[in-house]
């Protein structure tokens, strides 16, 4: 290509809306444009590099013998009345009518899709197993679209989906994925961790997070750095010191508290107490089967509560914060000075079933203080187990860093900033069974198919790549997606003998099979070379004064140096540098 006739509007300045590294980097780059919230258009330049992650993906999908389809976009509401996720699925999914008034939606993933197919067809085990995927449109109605390319409303992803008759056979699928997904993120270039994670409402077992470390990530993960394990924080736990309580009173007593809110205020009001002998109580409202139910939550009082691990604990398909006059309708009482003593009773004079969770932190502990369900009073002297109707113990806090590893003994955790890449999952028999897609055994049993999913995002794997890779000039792309191997760069077009040289090392690089950037524009050598180091091509043969030598310079994006080669010897100089990458 050559560049002046090529569309690459890259920006001198950085666009003001533009917060994270790679969104600020990808429109100067003249990568990508905004159309909308959430909605991106690739320019030449952006559809080159999808194209490589995509051939990537199709590459070590269809090595661990993978199958690609391609699956409409436009789904009937049907199939996902089938599954419950018609309902399960809140305002994310794009709904839509057609003509005759028929409800149909645009896909966020095809489980139900690749399971009707998989119904239809699939009567034996002996077409088992079956390793089904596809690179496709994705529409999802984020409600915080942001970060350029990292959460869009539309977006390409590959989806695979693994259809096995037992679990032996979804563990091999399972695995055989992971290393596929391993594989496709180092040739992208991609520093990545596999992290336990929530299933949601993909629903089943086991699943598995890829994520990238950038400051620009919306995850959280804890690590421990001694024994390598590794957790979002939706899911990660922490070993926790243990403590001894005295055995306080016989019987909770209540005690005025004027003016006290928070923990804050009761640790340090007199007759208080410590965050960690106190006990936080939320009021929430937990969707469970369409019905919004009052849940108090409860944690020890220097602990967070993690929503999604509240979620998953319920089983709840969303829960929200109750607001202020629903807390008082409920508890008579403002939100500092709740509790759990007497609780289900206080609920149930207002008519409502109070349904109370609590952290695992504080199991088996006595002698704690708590809100007393009246305002400006607390009750010490609370014996948990004796003195609260606890109907579900769980795992609901918020992990930290510097808490103890839960699984080795002396390793601490350190949570850090980190973008999903790529998301495995055991479903099981979700699909299958919701949708009746079975087949017989070898003994002649009817038996739903054991499924997998297994997802990864192009336009993550593309924010990721210049999260990790840039520096201050531009985008530094590996080299295995970067959309042109090498940029030949003539100082000066007007020069008849430099734009000679240039355009046949533009055509023997071409000939011996890189793809070339011919930068032939009528502008400053200056100008050149910083387009050349925004949009990170990895390599740029620069044609200047010294070719009247034979000489030209090859200067490296990612090394930031650059030295002398004989023109005789540049073609196969480049042609190395480019299939050592290759090889990587
Ligand atoms: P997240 O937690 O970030 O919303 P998810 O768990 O909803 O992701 P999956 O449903 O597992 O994601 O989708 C598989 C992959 O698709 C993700 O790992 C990610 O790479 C990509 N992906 C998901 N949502 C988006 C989005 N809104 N924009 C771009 N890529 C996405
Ligand atoms: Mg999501």
């Amino acid at each position: 290509m050559r560049w002046s006739q090529y569309f690459i509007p890259t920006l001198r300045e950085d666009p003001a809306d533009a917060e994270v590294v790679s969104h600020r980097l990808l429109l100067r780059a003249g990568v990508v444009r905004q159309l909308s919230a959430g909605i991106y258009s690739y320019l030449p330049l952006g559809q080159r590099i999808a194209l490589k992650v995509m051939q990537i993906l199709r590459e070590e999908m269809n090595r661990i013998g993978g199958q690609e389809f391609y699956l409409p976009a436009l789904h009937p509401a049907e199939i996902w009345q089938e599954s419950g996720r018609w309902s399960a699925i809140g305002d994310d999914m794009f709904r839509l009518k057609d003509r005759k008034g028929a409800d149909m939606c645009l896909g966020m993933t095809h489980e139900e899709v690749f399971t009707s197919i998989a119904r239809n067809e699939i009567r034996s085990y002996k077409q088992l197993p079956q390793v089904w995927y596809q690179i496709q449109i994705k529409f999802r109605d984020e409600p915080r679209p942001k970060s350029g390319l990292m959460r869009l409303r539309t977006f390409i992803m590959k989806d695979a989906y693994t259809f096995d008759v037992d679990r032996e056979g979804l563990d091999r699928s399972f695995i055989d994925q992971r290393e596929a997904y391993k594989r496709i993120f180092t040739r992208c270039g991609i520093q990545f961790s596999i992290v336990e994670a929530s299933s949601g409402s993909m629903g089943g077992s086991e699943s598995s997070e890829f994520v990238a470390k950038t400051p620009a990530g919306e995850d959280l993960i804890a690590s421990c750095s001694n024994c390598g394990y590794a957790a979002n924080v939706e899911k990660a736990t922490s070993r926790l010191p243990a403590i001894e309580d005295e055995a306080g009173p016989n019987a909770p007593e209540e005690f005025p508290t004027p003016g006290v809110r928070t923990i804050e205020d009761l640790t340090t009001f007199s007759g208080g107490a410590a965050a960690d002998r106190q006990i936080k109580s939320l009021v929430y409202f937990a969707t469970l089967d369409g019905e919004a139910r009052p849940v108090l939550v409860l944690l020890r009082g220097d602990h967070q509560l993690h929503e999604v691990k509240f979620t998953d604990a319920v089983g709840a398909t969303a829960v929200r914060p109750a607001h202020p006059e629903e807390i008082r309708d409920l508890m008579g009482a403002a939100a500092g000075s709740l509790g759990g003593v007497r609780a289900k009773e206080i609920a149930r004079r207002a008519n409502k079933n109070l349904f109370i969770i609590a952290d695992y932190g504080l199991k088996g502990r006595r002698n704690m203080t708590t809100g007393a369900n009246k305002d400006d009073h607390h009750i010490r002297g609370v014996n948990i187990e004796r003195d609260i109707e606890v109907d579900q113990w769980a795992d609901l806090r918020t992990v930290t860093s510097g808490e103890a590893c839960p699984r080795c003994d002396s390793g601490v955790l350190e949570v850090y900033k980190a973008m999903e890449v790529g998301h495995i999952f055991k479903l099981g028999t979700k699909y299958s069974e919701s949708m009746g897609a079975t087949v017989l055994t070898k003994d002649g049993k009817e038996v739903p198919i054991i499924m997998g999913s297994y997802g990864i995002g192009v336009e993550r794997i593309i924010s990721a790549a210049v999260e990790q890779n840039h520096d201050d000039d531009g985008i530094i792309w590996p080299k295995s997606i970067a959309p042109f191997d090498v940029v030949v760069t003539v100082t000066n077009i007007k020069d008849e003998r430099l734009r000679e040289a240039g355009n046949k090392l533009y055509r023997d690089l071409q000939q011996a099979g890189l793809e070339i950037l011919l930068d032939d524009r009528d502008e400053r050598a200056g100008v050149k070379f910083k387009d050349a180091d925004l949009v990170g091509i990895p390599y740029r043969v620069t044609i200047g004064k010294k070719i009247s030598d034979g000489v030209v310079e090859l200067f490296d994006r990612q090394a930031k140096q650059s030295e002398d080669v004989k023109l005789t010897e540049i073609v196969s100089r480049v042609q190395k540098l480019c299939s050592l990458a290759a090889h990587n």
